[in-house]
């Protein structure tokens, strides 16, 4: 089995990419998925985050307030430590444990804090997203409703795109409309098993 990491800044087109991936049958662990997973009411995450932060973080019917808690984290360094090392070992986990369950001969883990967390490590090869940075503010005002300073926020809080790309064995520019984003995704899975050969000739 080869697993593909998939990760790219926020709003860079993870979502869109992996939709396509499943639509080819691909099966794809979306560590957001888990993240949520891990927060719903009565987890172990969930009162590990309170007792750190507080009911303010609740919203009245005991789920996460993903919102308030954003804010908060976006804008302290250490709060948002806090929450990682509550989270990133827990999803951690979960991702080690779907990999194991599965025989499949591609899968692809889609996280955005993919190199941060240091899951690239567990990685086959990594691919990044890529777009620019009007277009990427652009979707992501239109998508999340967020403002300006919101969204720096959030981009601060990743990696640079030139750092991140550092890591990358293949790169998808998300720049272009879907068809574009859809015809890189063909030609790096097509290329897939020539990376490999040329990787075990080493
Ligand atoms: P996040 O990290 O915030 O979860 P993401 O990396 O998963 O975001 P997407 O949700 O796939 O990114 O894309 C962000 C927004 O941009 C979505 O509303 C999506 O529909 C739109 N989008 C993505 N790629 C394209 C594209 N090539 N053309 C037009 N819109 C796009």
């Amino acid at each position: 089995m080869k697993v593909i990491g998939l990760t790219g800044g926020i709003g860079s087109g993870k979502t869109s990419a992996s939709n396509y991936l499943e639509k080819k049958g691909i099966t794809v662990i979306d560590a957001d998925k888990i993240s949520r997973e891990i927060v719903e009411p009565g987890k172990a995450a969930l009162n590990e985050i309170v007792l750190c932060f507080g009911n303010e973080i609740l919203n009245e019917d005991g789920t996460l307030n993903r919102k308030a808690l954003g804010d908060i984290i976006f804008h302290d360094k250490e709060k948002r430590a806090t929450l990682n090392k509550i989270m990133h070992s827990k999803v951690l986990l979960e991702i080690k444990h779907q990999l194991k369950e599965l025989r499949e001969k591609i899968v692809v883990v889609d996280a955005p804090l993919l190199i941060e967390t240091g899951i690239d490590q567990m990685m086959d090869e990594i691919w990044v997203l890529n777009v620019h940075e009007k277009v990427q503010i652009h979707r992501i005002k239109k998508r999340d409703k967020l403002s300006d300073a919101e969204i720096e926020a959030r981009m601060k809080a990743q990696l640079l795109p030139a750092e991140r790309n550092k890591f990358a064995d293949v790169i998808l520019d998300n720049s272009g409309d879907l068809k574009d984003l859809y015809k890189q995704i063909d030609e790096a899975l097509i290329k897939i098993d020539k990376r490999y050969k040329i990787r075990d000739k080493r």
